[in-house]
């Protein structure tokens, strides 16, 4: 990341420069006091500068160049996915047959667009080998928690409404617990063991006739694979309980497990992340939920059925929790989704899975020549390490991930997940080449040596970056969010 020579346009303006030309004025001039009330009429000009259109567009242009993006570099953050968005995915979304229908058209006016949402919700029942899909929720969250209030939902329908626990891993994506609180029930905290997997005794303690569900990622948030996931669905169904699949990252296990067969009755995926809808920023996202044949019932309405060879939103539904999401959701998300998966293909998705396996695994073998690794087995998608070696040398992680900004890459997730000390959580995705992650791990593996050699390099970083090390809590409380001179 170069240091950037940035236009203060503010500063650069000269009276009289203008970036517009309009025509003549041909419509009689206004007297603003006979049509306003004075207090709405501003007494001093607003101060903007005047610019050419040619230092507009540079002033712009520099500010674009301070964004970093998947297009711009490795992105490695964990329990993201930041993978490559194929440019193809933006074409379809942007053909004017889907890009200029309008949500409150006749159904029978966009038969086309409909076939596609079905044929997404049909191609997602048979990644995840669910039943049936609701596309609507705008992001994993809201698709935790409309899968949340289905379960609720049943539970209250069985007359069990004591079922109001759900058990939850400490190595949980935040948004867990959150969503389960925000559903109305309560989290209930599951231990993990010396091998970073759910501890089964620890799980059989908690689990009991208020159990209203497990929920679960596999790959958990460490990267790691529960192996013992059909054991662990045996105890919270015979406890009565259901199993929730947190399914956000997709990426370790699409076309060789899938959470139906792993026994899950509830899922959501994140169409942002696995299935190549852009976010961090960039979104809308898209957080689809899917459920066995026992939950349909309870999806969000409309849910959009096939009548005859016809297309329908289907109302009638009186078990549904409910419409969540206005219209039918974020639809240009789908357009995205569809299109990536049917550019991939079955095998194509397949080779997704290994690929993101071997990169991570390669990152994280070669790693481990200079940070902790605190659980040695292989991982799948994503890994974690500790940067607890670096900080007995006084090179904090942060310091690590500032650090890192110099070399031209963003960090890895940091502290978190919170079980583990220093965490470094790395997703390098399938989509990076080996000399990508090459260069990553040797800039990795030279801020261990600065850390040893001369910490104080890693400790005031960044150099590099148009805005240096910032005070995180002074950001957070009182950002300045505009130009001051
Ligand atoms: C990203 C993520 C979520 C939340 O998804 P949002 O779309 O950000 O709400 C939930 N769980 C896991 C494991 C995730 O990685």
């Amino acid at each position: 990341m170069a240091k950037t020579d940035f236009p203060l346009i503010f500063e650069r303006g000269k009276e009289g420069r203008t970036s517009y030309s309009l025509p003549e004025m041909d419509v009689p001039e206004i007297n603003l006091e006979d049509e306003f009330d004075e207090a709405y009429i501003r007494q001093e000009a607003p101060g903007l500068p005047e610019v050419s259109e040619l230092d507009l567009m540079r002033h712009y242009t520099a500010l674009s160049n301070r964004n970093y993006g998947v297009d711009s570099g490795f992105y490695p953050l964990g329990s993201c996915t930041m993978k490559y968005n194929p440019k193809i995915n933006e074409d379809v979304a942007r053909l004017a047959g889907f890009s200029h229908i309008h949500p409150h058209q006749d159904p029978k006016t966009v038969q086309g667009a409909m076939e596609i949402m079905y044929d997404l919700q049909t191609s997602l029942s048979e990644i995840t080998g669910m039943h049936d899909f609701s596309l609507q929720s705008a992001a994993g969250a809201q698709g935790e928690w409309s899968g949340l209030m289905m379960i609720r939902a049943l539970h209250e329908k069985n007359g069990e409404f004591n079922r109001t626990n759900v058990i939850v891993p400490d190595s949980a994506h935040g948004t867990n617990p959150a969503s389960v609180t925000v559903a109305g029930l309560d989290a209930v905290t599951v231990k993990t063991n010396e091998n970073g997997l759910v501890d089964i005794e620890d799980l059989k303690r908690v689990v009991d006739e208020d159990t209203a569900a497990l929920m679960l990622t596999n790959p958990n948030t460490l990267g790691l694979f529960e192996t013992e996931i059909m054991e662990m669905a045996e105890i919270v169904h015979g406890a009565g309980g259901k199993l929730y699949y947190d399914g956000a990252n997709l990426n370790a296990i699409m076309g060789f497990v899938r959470p139906g067969d792993m026994g899950f009755d509830v899922v959501h995926l994140n169409l942002h992340k696995t299935f190549t809808g852009p976010h961090g920023g960039g979104g809308p996202g898209s957080g689809p939920v899917g459920v066995t044949e026992e939950f349909a019932p309870f999806l969000p309405k409309p849910v959009l059925t096939k009548k005859d060879s016809e297309f329908v939103f289907d109302y009638d539904r009186p078990e549904s929790i409910g419409r969540i999401k206005p219209y039918y959701g974020n639809f240009g998300i789908y357009l995205r989704a569809y299109t990536y998966i049917r550019t991939m293909g079955a095998e194509g998705l397949k080779k997704v899975s290994e690929y993101a396996v071997v990169n991570a695994n390669y990152v994280m073998r070669r790693l481990e020549e200079e940070y902790a690794l605190p659980y040695s087995q292989h991982c799948k998608h994503e890994f974690v390490i500790s940067g607890k070696n670096q900080k007995q040398l006084g090179v904090r992680t942060l310091d690590i991930a500032k650090r890192l900004l110099d070399y031209g890459y963003h960090p890895p997730t940091i502290y978190f997940p919170l079980n583990v000390e220093e965490a470094m959580m790395t997703e390098p995705t399938e989509t990076e080449s080996k000399e990508t992650l090459d260069g990553y791990i040797e800039a990795m593996l030279a801020i261990s040596r600065e850390a040893k050699g001369d910490p104080e390099l890693v400790q005031e970083a960044p150099h590099e970056t148009p805005v240096r090390r910032m005070d995180e809590t002074t950001a957070a409380r009182k950002p300045i969010l505009r130009y001051q001179p």
